[in-house]
């Protein structure tokens, strides 16, 4: 608590000295901008030349790693992101999943394209909360803003398509953000998956991944080249972040589950490496035990047995049994296993294993320079855009971070 009193003050101290040539009106009016760069390990940055993410580092603040939520798959850890809240308290619990009282499967991709659909959204994402207290939103992709969610849609945003080049993702942004443009967005949002997919065609260790986070350096340098020539450096405040890390498969490191439990007897809601098992009628001590009899590689819980830390227990998606494979192991069954088909690379594991570590820097006039703070959850970046952009934040499960 003291912490967060002693960051507001010198948060306001920052603002006041950078601004003092402004009207008080001005001063108040900082912009930000959210950047995902998803599946970005945390140690990537350590592996390859990035100069750009350098210089924005010794020009602001950088995180010695983010710590994501709990399942860390991208749906989930962007939308907590996004309204600071726990997985249990926004019910994006995976990245598929059904829910039989919307008779539906929520799932990112083509035939049910349900992100468009509101009624899978819990919790009130930062858009809305720009928007609600008169300020202006634009997000070029993120996991939840093709939805109207109580109402409220950014004023700019659009269907994802992967197929949008990067650079004209930019482009099109620092259109909706100049002061002159037709919105002049006070928050925006933008989001890259090439590190990702990089990481699961041919995983966190191959020459590809490197390729693909040395052109997310080439793409933060185009960023802040642009933010300069559109005038936007004293007034921006850009923060990068990625959802998860990556971690290595191996066809040899296999969980099957028919081995264990009889696969008739219950409803997979999801399969690995987070195994989320709804047990048939009567049936949940039998399978529990069972499991419980073999844990080896993995660790199973009832989901009201979860550390609080996990934020995966109170909400009617997320199914009674939930079985965390260790890093690198896949749960799967013999029927379905192939190893031709196994990605090279997966994330969703426990939000404390070090593999999935992401990253978070930060720079613009509200940050100082040249720090680096102790690692932090996700699920504080809501607070602090809100404090930034000075809205009065929804109930979140986060807090206000201390950058001196
Ligand atoms: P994952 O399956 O967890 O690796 O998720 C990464 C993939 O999610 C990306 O490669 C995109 O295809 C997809 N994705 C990311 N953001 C969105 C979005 N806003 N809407 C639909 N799909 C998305
Ligand atoms: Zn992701
Ligand atoms: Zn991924």
């Amino acid at each position: 608590m003291k912490k967060s009193i002693l960051f507001i003050t010198v948060l306001i101290l920052i603002i006041s000295a950078c601004d003092s040539d402004r009207s008080p009106e001005e001063s108040t009016h900082q912009k930000v901008l959210l950047v995902s760069f998803d599946g970005f390990m945390n140690d990537y940055l350590d592996r390859n030349p990035t100069p750009n993410f350098d210089r924005m580092i010794a020009s602001g603040v950088k995180a010695e790693h983010m710590i994501p939520v709990f399942p860390t798959k991208t749906f989930p850890n962007h939308y907590s992101q996004v309204t600071g809240l726990y997985v249990e308290n926004h019910g994006i619990i995976s990245n598929s999943f059904p829910d039989d009282s919307l008779n539906a499967r929520f799932s990112y991709g083509p035939p049910e394209d349900s992100p468009n659909d509101e009624r899978w959204w819990g919790g009130e994402p930062i858009w809305t909360t720009v928007e609600k207290q008169g300020k202006t939103a634009a997000t070029m992709f993120w996991p939840g803003s093709e939805a109207s969610i109580n109402g409220i849609r950014p004023t700019k945003w659009k269907a994802y398509d992967g197929a949008v080049e990067n650079y004209s993702r930019i482009d099109s942004m620092m259109n909706w953000l100049d002061p002159a443009g037709d919105v002049n967005a006070d928050f925006a949002t933008l989001y890259f998956s090439d590190v990702d997919s990089q990481g699961h065609s041919y995983g966190p260790n191959s020459p590809e991944v490197d390729g693909a986070v040395m052109q997310a350096d080439s793409l933060l340098g185009y960023l802040w080249e642009q933010i300069e020539d559109n005038g936007l450096r004293e007034k921006l405040n850009v923060i990068i972040v990625s959802d998860h890390g990556m971690a290595e498969l191996s066809e040899e490191k296999v969980i099957f589950l028919d081995d264990m439990i009889d696969l008739d007897n219950v409803e997979m809601i999801d399969w690995s490496p987070v195994a989320m098992i709804e047990p048939d009628e009567g049936m949940e001590d039998e399978i529990y035990q069972a499991l419980k009899q073999n844990e080896e590689n993995y660790r199973v819980f009832l989901k009201e047995d979860l550390p609080d830390e996990y934020g995966f227990t109170d909400h009617y998606r997320i199914p009674e049994i939930i079985m965390i494979a260790d890093v690198p192991y896949t749960i799967s069954s013999r029927d379905y296993f192939d190893p031709g088909r196994l990605p090279a690379g997966m994330h969703g594991y426990d939000h404390q294993a070090p593999e999935m570590a992401t990253i978070f820097m930060a720079s613009g006039p509200a940050f100082p320079s040249g720090e680096t703070v102790p690692a932090f959850s996700a699920l504080n970046l809501y607070e602090l855009m809100a404090h930034l952009l000075g809205l009065e934040p929804a109930k979140n499960d986060g807090e206000l971070i201390d950058f001196r």
